[in-house]
């Protein structure tokens, strides 16, 4: 949906010349006038109209926030339009184009206002705003997802990740405002959106869905604080090993012959390849471990074990002969052996 342009002024039916003092008392009788209780037979378009009210006043009560709202008035709407809505598309979808799912979430930053007002004047100056909105004073949080591969989960250490991140704007130190007019590079908004390289270090044995914090990354606010940004980790799957908790499975195919008459059997492993010894009559299916050669422990020291299954492949193709001995072999069953 695109964002749409508010007149403050007409809301509070006065004119762009209007003094401070008109504008309070227009505020003031209309608050009076639209206030739900004062409209119970109509009191759900009351509700917008006061709402309405309250946030044109939000603004044109403030005086840098008028100052700014009058300037965006005079700029170039379009552009400052694409700009603000490429931002709220970052906060609640995530970017376009980026390598993985990659998600937004800010904590608790609507207003309850319009999303112009969001785009343009949250954050923004105005003492009586920071009161009445506590979390005003401080950048938000920022959550999005790192895919990490289970080698990655394994070993641990640095993994180097590209984030688009909201900053606030260099050129307007995040007012929207350039010596009274709107600023050429945020058209308003007071932030750009810039990709960002990260050295993230990934926690040894590292689970899906753990969060790993990275302090001040996170939202800016006009004040020049930063939330912080939180990487939710996705653990990327992996063909050969199936990860539970902090063991390792593996499925491992061998022949019935390896199963019956014992045998050797080379599995992968996270740290590399080993060789494992299939005793006489093992049972198709059945889980070998290997001692210490899962994942790090999330808790305590060590490493979980690798369990390995074997899976017994039957020989194709056979040839008269197979076949005579195989018949052979099932008579000699049939005749009581055990
Ligand atoms: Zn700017």
């Amino acid at each position: 949906m695109p964002l749409n342009y508010k007149n403050y002024y007409d809301v509070l039916g006065v004119p762009k010349t209007a003094a401070e003092k008109d504008i309070k008392s227009a505020y003031r009788r209309l608050a009076r006038q639209w206030h739900p209780d004062a409209n119970p037979d109509n009191q759900r378009a009351a509700e917008e109209k006061f709402k309405d009210i309250q946030e044109a006043y939000e603004v044109l009560g403030d005086a840098e926030k008028r100052r700014k709202y009058d300037a965006l008035g005079t700029g170039d709407w379009q552009r400052a339009a694409q700009q603000a809505e490429q931002q709220r598309r970052y906060r609640t979808q995530g970017q376009a184009g980026a390598p993985g799912p990659q998600s937004f979430d800010f904590g608790g930053a609507a207003s309850g206002f319009s999303d112009f007002f969001d785009a343009f004047f949250s954050g923004v100056g105005g003492k009586r705003h920071a009161q009445e909105h506590a979390q005003a004073g401080r950048g938000q949080d920022l959550e999005t997802t790192v895919d990490v591969s289970l080698a990655e989960a394994h070993e641990g250490g640095k993994k180097s990740v590209s984030i688009q991140v909201e900053d606030l704007c260099a050129r307007c130190k995040g007012t929207g405002l350039e010596r009274g007019r709107i600023c050429p590079v945020c058209h308003g908004t007071g932030r750009t959106l810039a990709t960002k390289r990260f050295d993230v270090t990934i926690p040894r044995g590292v689970r899906a869905g753990q969060r790993i914090r990275l302090s001040g990354q996170g939202g800016s606010h006009t004040d020049g604080s930063r939330g912080d940004l939180y990487l939710i980790v996705n653990l990327v799957g992996d063909e050969r090993f199936q990860r539970k908790g902090d063991d390792i499975y593996v499925d491992a195919q061998v022949s019935i012959y390896d199963l019956v008459l014992g045998g050797e059997v080379t599995v992968p492993t996270m740290s590399g390849e080993v060789t494992m010894t299939i005793p006489p009559g093992t049972q198709n299916q059945r889980l070998l471990r290997l001692s210490g050669k899962g994942m790090p422990r999330a808790q305590g020291s060590g490493n979980g074990d690798q369990y390995v299954r074997l899976i017994g492949m039957l020989p194709q193709n056979l040839n008269d002969r197979e076949y005579s001995l195989f018949r052979e072999l099932a008579s000699l069953r049939k005749g009581g052996a055990r």
